[in-house]
């Protein structure tokens, strides 16, 4: 309890200033998401992993750095970290490129957490979405979601199967608005 609460402290002082892109939710609400998916759905009491799911976003979106998260949480959590960290110095769209190249390779605790941060992203696009995104850029997240899962297959079932409802609520959620915007009009 104290490691867990030590990581989500140390988030939630990292994360302060910031908000989610749907422009309101505070930052720290998406890595407390993650941990809670990964436990309640995916049934994970690894305390590292739970620990690394608190900080995972830390070190791509703050000014924390991999050498900072060692020396507090240890090189177990820092490299878990390290394996869902994006190179911010790549352009975006080789990040995303990436990102599906690469699942396949991670380590099965990574592999894990970003079937969670993948879950709980969804979930934002459907209920929170960025306000500025239009339907195609909707659509083109949900399909570069499914090919990252491709490669974070057999990991998890329960969360691999979570976030196959959630890919299929995201393809209906743009094809209902769109049928009934139609409907509508027609
Ligand atoms: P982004 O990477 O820009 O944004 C998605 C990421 O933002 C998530 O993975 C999540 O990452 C974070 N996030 C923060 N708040 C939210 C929220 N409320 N809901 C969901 N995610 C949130 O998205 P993409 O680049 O993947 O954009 C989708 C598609 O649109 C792509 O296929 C891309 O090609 C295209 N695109 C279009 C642009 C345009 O202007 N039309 C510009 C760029 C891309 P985390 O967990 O790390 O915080
Ligand atoms: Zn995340």
């Amino acid at each position: 309890m104290e490691a867990l609460l030590r990581a989500l402290h140390v988030a939630a002082e990292k994360h302060r200033l910031q908000k989610r892109k749907d422009g309101i939710t505070p930052y720290i609400n998406h890595p407390i998401a993650v941990a809670e998916v990964l436990c309640r759905v995916g049934g994970v009491s690894d305390t590292a992993l739970l620990q690394a799911a608190l900080l995972h976003d830390t070190v791509e979106d703050t000014q924390t750095t991999p050498d900072e998260l060692k020396h507090h949480f240890g090189s177990e959590v820092a490299a878990l970290v390290g394996e869902v960290t994006d190179d911010k110095t790549l352009p975006k769209a080789e990040r995303k490129r990436l990102q599906i190249e690469s699942a396949a390779k991670k380590s099965t605790r990574a592999k894990v957490l970003k079937l969670a941060d993948l879950c709980c992203n969804l979930a934002d696009l459907l209920e929170n979405p960025p306000p500025d995104w239009p339907r195609e850029r909707r659509q083109a997240y949900v399909t570069w979601c499914r090919q990252v899962a491709a490669g974070l297959r057999g990991s998890n079932p329960p969360l691999e199967a979570h976030l196959d409802r959630l890919i299929r609520r995201g393809e209906c959620f743009d094809t209902d608005t769109s049928s009934r915007l139609f409907a509508e009009n027609t």
